[in-house]
């Protein structure tokens, strides 16, 4: 039955999108958007909002794999890994086992602590868990993230439930754009149609209450509930259930769409983790100093999990006023000013940073 590959691939999601926040890399979340200091920790590495180039990037390989997996697979997303759908699902099977007519209540108050666990995992994406557990009841701006979200998703998906995906959701209304004839859907036989019993069982299960008798609706949401319902009225008969996957999945399509979708996040991989280790930028300051001297803003970005000491150094007649020897936290951004001295050398200043690892010239003007 279906049934049973879509609950473990629902409590799959639901483990893997509550667990990522406390799998960490080098000591950091391995998936988490750090607000104070706008950066992004991605699995053993960070992507700082200056390299939008990557945003951009990773946006465009979300994109190219929604297609991709609509283009193909249909509503796979909806019926199967959808978070509203998991949530749904998992509390519809406990409440039902306690009886028909107390299903509905039990799932809303079952959805309580549920919404608790989802606002809270939001929230795990931005601040690491343990410190949102620490202040949760200190801090207000987490308490009030916590409360309003936890209010919001609990009236979302005790009141408005299925209704969402065919009413607001947006990736909802852009599938159809998607489909084509090969697509895979959930479609019932109309050639058997004189078979059917019309029993209307699987009507009675439609989580979005449709009737698939009637033909394809923008509404389904791929779940394959019917065709679970009509396989126990029909196998009994030894007949082939009524609704069923329809589809081409080995089709021209699904290998260059796939092909370009594995490009692109191989070349968003290759971007990101083949970024320098240290991230090193100096500007020359315009403002009036004494003649032979130049101040210049530095800023440093550190993109691993290791400590670093860098030294900095200007090349040839120049000399630099301070310190230059410069330490970074793991995954840290440090900026700061220096003063350089001409011993002869005009025009352009090389600043070097080096330590064990990596060795950066930068080249600025000099006044
Ligand atoms: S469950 Fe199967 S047999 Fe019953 S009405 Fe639906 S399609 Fe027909
Ligand atoms: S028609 Fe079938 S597959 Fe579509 S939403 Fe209803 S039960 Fe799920």
């Amino acid at each position: 039955m279906w049934r049973n590959y879509r609950r473990a691939a629902e409590v799959f999601q639901a483990i893997l999108l509550t667990g990522l926040p406390f799998i960490s890399f080098k000591g950091q979340s391995a998936l988490r958007f750090d607000l104070s200091e706008l950066k992004l920790y991605f699995f053993g590495s960070v992507i700082w909002i200056k390299e939008f180039y990557l945003i951009l990037a990773a946006l465009l390989f979300f994109l190219v794999l929604i297609v991709f997996i609509t283009a193909v697979f249909g509503r796979v997303w909806c019926g199967w890994l959808c978070p509203q759908t998991v949530l749904l699902d998992l509390t519809d099977s406990i409440a039902k086992r306690f009886g028909e007519s107390r299903r509905k209540t039990l799932m809303r108050v079952l959805l309580i602590p549920f919404s608790a666990l989802v606002s809270l995992t939001l929230i795990w994406y931005f601040v690491p868990p343990l410190q949102t557990m620490q202040s949760l009841f200190s801090s207000v701006p987490v308490t009030g993230f916590f409360l309003v979200q936890w209010a919001v998703i609990y009236a979302e998906l005790a009141f408005l439930g299925r209704k969402y995906c065919t009413t607001i959701c947006p990736y909802s209304m852009m599938q159809n754009a998607l489909f084509d004839k090969d697509t895979l859907i959930i479609e019932y036989d109309n050639s058997r149609d004189n078979e059917c019993m019309k029993c209307h069982d699987c009507v009675k299960v439609c989580p979005v209450g449709i009737d698939i008798k009637e033909g394809l609706k923008s509404d389904c949401i791929a779940c394959a509930e019917c065709i679970d319902a009509c396989i126990a009225v029909t196998e009994k008969r030894n007949m082939k259930p009524f609704p069923g996957y329809k589809g081409n999945l080995l089709r021209p399509k699904t290998f260059w769409l796939g092909g370009v979708t594995v490009l692109v996040g191989i070349l968003l991989a290759v971007m990101v983790y083949s970024r320098s280790e240290v991230t090193f930028l100096i500007t020359r300051d315009s403002e009036q100093l004494p003649q032979g001297i130049n101040r210049y803003s530095w800023s440093m970005y550190n993109n691993t999990g290791a400590p670093r000491e860098l030294e900095l150094s200007a090349e040839g007649e120049f000399s630099i006023i301070g310190e230059t020897v410069l330490l970074l936290e793991p995954y840290s951004f440090k900026k700061g000013k220096v003063l350089v001295r001409s011993r002869g050398g005009k025009d352009e200043v090389v600043f070097r940073i080096e330590d064990d690892g990596v060795s950066i010239e930068k080249k600025a003007g000099f006044l």
